[in-house]
């Protein structure tokens, strides 16, 4: 997935793109600028604290500063762009009226620009609990100071602004999965290309990385990090907080994909307390799709990352704690409350948990398949990759609904897709309007009754795909970069054995009337009748209080549109099971 800076914005769609220039950006400096009028200033002091500067005092430190909103009362906050190798520059000022924030600041992240005083300053500091808070009691405030949060990031991803600086040698193929990760999450960061950057030149003189070692990355707070993973990266950029083991939510939601994030919202918006765990990048499957045009709503279609990027910040918003990346590894459920045992061994305890795991894509049998992830192989077609294979031909396999946007995405980008599907047609697989979408298509060729054999390359990536038809077994051979792979997914299953979550033969999680259904069947045959309920809620598994939604449930449609609903239907759920527990549970 990639969200890119104009699909943060909100109500910006097709019809009206917002375009990535700095003029654009300009022409909307008053809604990321708004001037608050005395009226609303006042209304807002209820909300914060005075705090007064002298002049040149830094009053928020890239990195460093979890304040949430200044509001600058009296006197000019000057901020600055700031990279971690201490290179600074002026964005903007903030006179009487005008504030300081952007999205991080919502859920309590650190500063990603400097700030100071410019002579004596009086500014209201509100933190961010009572921002959310100032949000959502005044309506239209609120919704004009969201708005100009959502817009300031997008600004520092335009400019490259606020967020790690990643120093490698331009093109190196160790760049894309950090790029990938901070791209997915909507997070600003820059690159710097150590064989033209002088900064960049002598940081790698000093830190002297091996071949493993790329690339290397600054923090906002000037830590320097050697090819971190994608955990210590969100350490670094407090994407992923410290999590207290002591704490018991109301709700732990496992996974941020659309199911998981309606869920977020909901019970985020209802009062209960809520983190969400996130492997990789808020939206899941959903984002990696460039265009979805059956969500309800979007008559002209909206990017995955476009509907995953506003329900993120909306979730936020409602206090809920986002954690990527945050795997799961185990479900406990021996003990009540319920625990989740992250990767890195700690624990967290909720008194009831959503399952919103979703699917894992499909690898084809081939040896050297995770060699190329990344570097060639991909299983999504978002805009970084549509720029890696321009003008370039491309392989592309699987003859569903997402290879078929795929492919008519990659098809604007690509000299030319090859389409590869083992069976003879599309037609059993696909939806008519983008059958006759990829037939309308000159650059589009499918394959039918072929599969891939053989993938071949270097260490920087993908050069040969190889092809066997299955009627006549010939074989080909075809120099391409760039292999997409489309056939279909997994559910993310497997930690859950543990506790015994009741699953069906393709490892899909029952719920409802399904995890009695053998029960019911067994009775049936003996001709007694199903019971008229089901004993336990709708989304609700075999171990109480632990539900599933979305694509991870055995059953579901597996639509965006169906894993939002079950992830709003499931809150009332758990609050009737929340109310049924005994009172200082
Ligand atoms: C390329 C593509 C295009 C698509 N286009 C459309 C379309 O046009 N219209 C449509 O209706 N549907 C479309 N779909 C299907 C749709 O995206 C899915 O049905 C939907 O995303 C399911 O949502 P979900 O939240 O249930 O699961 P997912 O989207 O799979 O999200 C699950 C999330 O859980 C996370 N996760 C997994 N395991 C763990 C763990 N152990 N700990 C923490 N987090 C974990 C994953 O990283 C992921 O973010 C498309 C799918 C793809 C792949």
């Amino acid at each position: 997935m990639q969200l890119t800076p104009q699909e943060f914005v909100p109500e910006a769609n097709r019809d009206e793109p917002v375009s990535p220039s700095l003029q654009n950006l300009e022409s909307r400096r008053h809604q990321s600028n708004p001037v608050l009028t005395p009226q609303e200033l006042k209304r807002l002091q209820r909300f914060g604290t005075v705090r007064a500067y002298a002049n040149g005092v830094r009053i928020l430190e890239a990195g460093h500063t979890t304040y949430g909103m200044l509001v600058t009362l009296s006197g000019i906050v000057a901020i600055n762009r700031y990279d971690g190798l201490g290179n600074s520059a002026l964005l903007v000022e903030h006179g009487p009226g005008e504030f300081t924030a952007e999205v991080a600041q919502l859920a309590g992240r650190p500063s990603l620009v400097n700030a100071h005083a410019v002579g004596a300053v009086e500014v209201l500091v509100i933190p961010p609990e009572n921002l959310r808070a100032l949000v959502i009691a005044e309506a239209e405030l609120g919704e004009r100071i969201v708005r100009a949060l959502i817009l300031r990031r997008v600004g520092l991803i335009e400019l490259n602004s606020g967020g790690p600086l990643l120093v490698a040698p331009a093109g190196h193929p160790s760049l894309h999965t950090l790029q990938s990760f901070l791209t997915s999450n909507g997070h600003p960061h820059s690159l710097l290309d150590s064989n033209v950057d002088q900064q960049a030149a002598a940081l790698v003189e000093y830190y002297q990385p091996k071949a493993e070692d790329w690339p290397l990355v600054v923090c906002p707070d000037g830590t320097v990090k050697k090819n971190p993973s994608n955990a210590e990266m969100g350490r670094c950029l407090g994407m992923l907080p410290e999590l207290d083991e002591e704490k018991v939510w109301d709700v732990i939601v496992v996974g941020a994909g659309p199911s998981g994030l309606a869920t977020a919202v909901y019970a985020g918006s209802e009062g209960l307390s809520v983190l969400a765990l996130e492997h990789h990048a808020f939206g899941g499957q959903a984002a990696a799709s460039a265009r979805i045009e059956n969500y309800l709503g979007f008559p002209t279609g909206i990017s995955g990352g476009a509907l995953a990027g506003r329900a993120f910040v909306q979730a936020q918003k409602f206090g809920v704690e986002v954690a990527i990346p945050a795997p799961a590894a185990r479900l406990l459920c021996d003990q009540y409350p319920l625990r989740i045992e992250l990767a890195d061994g700690k624990r967290v305890q909720a008194r009831s948990v959503v399952l919103s795991c979703g699917a894992r894509y499909r690898r084809p049998a081939l040896h050297n398949v995770a060699q190329f992830e990344g570097k060639g192989v991909f299983f999504w077609a978002s805009r970084i990759e549509a720029n890696l294979c321009k003008s370039s031909e491309v392989v592309l396999v699987g003859g569903g609904n997402s290879a078929g946007q795929a492919a008519v995405f990659l098809s604007a980008h690509a000299a030319k897709v090859h389409m590869v599907i083992r069976g003879d047609g599309l037609k059993a697989t696909m939806s008519t309007y983008l059958i006759d979408r990829i037939k309308a298509t000159p650059n589009i060729e499918l394959h039918t009754h072929t599969e891939i054999t053989a993938l071949e390359g270097d260490e920087e990536g993908l050069r040969q795909v190889s092809f066997r038809c299955n009627d006549t077994g010939q074989e080909f051979h075809h120099e391409v970069c760039h292999l997409f792979l489309f056939i279909g997914a997994d559910p993310n299953t497997a930690w859950l054995h543990d506790c015994g979550v009741e699953v069906d033969e393709q490892g899909f999680i029952r719920t409802g009337f399904d995890v009695n259904k053998g029960e019911c069947r067994a009775k049936l045959e003996q001709g007694a009748r199903p019971p008229e309920k089901p004993q336990r809620a709708a989304l609700e598994t075999s171990v109480p209080g632990v539900f599933a939604i979305g694509d991870v449930r055995a059953g579901s449609t597996k639509r965006v549109a169906a894993a939002v609903g079950e992830g709003a239907a499931v809150v009332s759920q758990i609050h009737a099971f929340l109310a049924a527990l005994p009172i200082n549970t």
